[in-house]
């Protein structure tokens, strides 16, 4: 009896052992493992759910900042409401949690400084993730933006009197009394850095500094404006001030003004080289491409109105990517290139008051024929 209850015992237990062993194997201990050791980027401790809970999680993450680039200004105490009001939520409190450090550190600028961001994330769950986290990244950059400045700017419009009175219109003469040569990106999230704001050209007859001469112009510009009805925002109405270009933008923006006219004249190593020209960011350009279009009918309707006027050489409308006040810009934008200050004869006009008056007249028509369509 006793022996035969040993054996009985020692054979349940080897069945037993084998049963567990055939578990094992079939449901897939090593067969498995290898598998996700092939698999770039997984662990042997990171398993598949949890790698699926932390794309959702990160999907999440990304909707959330979707959302909330869309609140401009008050990203701070936004951020605030929302991870108390997420509080309850367990996937999202995580995100939410991260969402609102990160906002504190760089408030207006979070969703435009997410793409230097993306390379720590790639490197995680690389391959696997790559077709998920990538497209949302991407638009990301692009949709919030356009929320972000449209919505402002139309609540502001709408409500007042339809009449051109009710229109604003920023004007940055460009330029200051002296250079300002610390570097700023020449847009949000960019590495490429530029002097906050270069000294200008001169004039090679006159010897007119460029930022007096867009002072000059800009002020003129202001009452021309307002005669006509609009209202006017200068960024600046003296020479002794210290701004960089971005401050402009956001000067610009924080006006409530619906566009952005930034006044210049150019230099050139050829004293022959002479025109009005006007500036606008390409359809391709990383910062402001959904200003594109808009700044471009803007910058064409100045540009043909101005040439119409004083009948300089009109060059037309330069698409540029690398210039801070256009890339920080919330609104549509212009620079406006007034001549040639290193030609002498255009340098001489440029500061005459008549010939000065003559493109202030140009602006404001090309601002009229701008605004009938826009
Ligand atoms: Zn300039």
């Amino acid at each position: 009896m006793k022996w035969r209850t040993y054996s009985m015992k020692w054979r349940t237990l080897r069945v037993a052992a084998v049963l567990l062993l055939t578990i094992l194997l079939t449901v897939g201990g090593c067969g498995r493992e290898q598998e996700l050791q092939e698999t770039p980027g997984f662990t042997e401790s990171q398993t598949k759910s949890e790698s699926v809970k932390e794309t959702a999680d990160r999907t999440v993450g990304e909707t959330e900042t979707k959302k909330e680039s869309e609140k401009t200004e008050e990203a701070e105490t936004e951020t605030d409401r929302e991870t108390d009001d997420q509080a309850g939520r367990e996937t999202e409190s995580q995100t939410a949690a991260t969402e609102s450090s990160q906002t504190e550190t760089v408030p207006p600028s979070e969703p435009e400084t997410e793409p230097p961001t993306q390379p720590p994330t790639q490197p995680q769950t690389q391959p696997p993730t790559q077709p998920q986290t990538q497209p949302p990244t991407q638009p990301q950059t692009a949709p919030p933006t356009q929320p972000q400045t449209q919505p402002p700017t139309q609540p502001q419009t709408a409500p007042s009197v339809p009449v051109s009175g009710s229109r604003m219109i920023a004007i940055d003469p460009g330029h200051q009394a002296s250079a300002w040569n610390e570097l700023e990106p020449i847009g949000p999230g960019a590495s490429a850095m530029k002097p906050k704001t270069s000294s200008g050209t001169q004039g090679c007859v006159t010897g007119v500094a460029e930022s007096q001469l867009n002072l000059t112009v800009a002020l003129k510009l202001r009452d021309a404006l307002q005669a006509r009805g609009y209202q006017v925002y200068m960024v600046r109405t003296s020479q002794d001030v210290r701004l960089s270009n971005k401050d402009r933008a956001d000067m610009a923006y924080a006006s409530g003004a619906e566009i952005f006219i930034r006044i210049h004249a150019n230099g050139s190593a050829d004293p022959a080289m002479n025109g009005i020209l006007t500036m606008a960011p390409s359809a391709g350009n990383p910062y402001v491409a959904h200003l594109s279009a808009s700044s471009n009918a803007l910058s064409a309707s100045i540009v043909n109105h101005i040439a119409a006027n004083t009948g300089q050489r009109n060059i037309g409308v330069l698409a540029t990517d690398d210039m801070s006040g256009i890339n920080w810009s919330q609104i549509p934008v212009t620079i406006v290139e007034m001549g040639y200050m290193s030609n002498p004869d255009e340098d001489r006009a440029l500061n005459t008051p008549s010939f000065q008056d003559k493109i202030v007249q140009g602006i404001c028509s090309g601002v009229d024929e701008y605004f009938a369509s826009h």
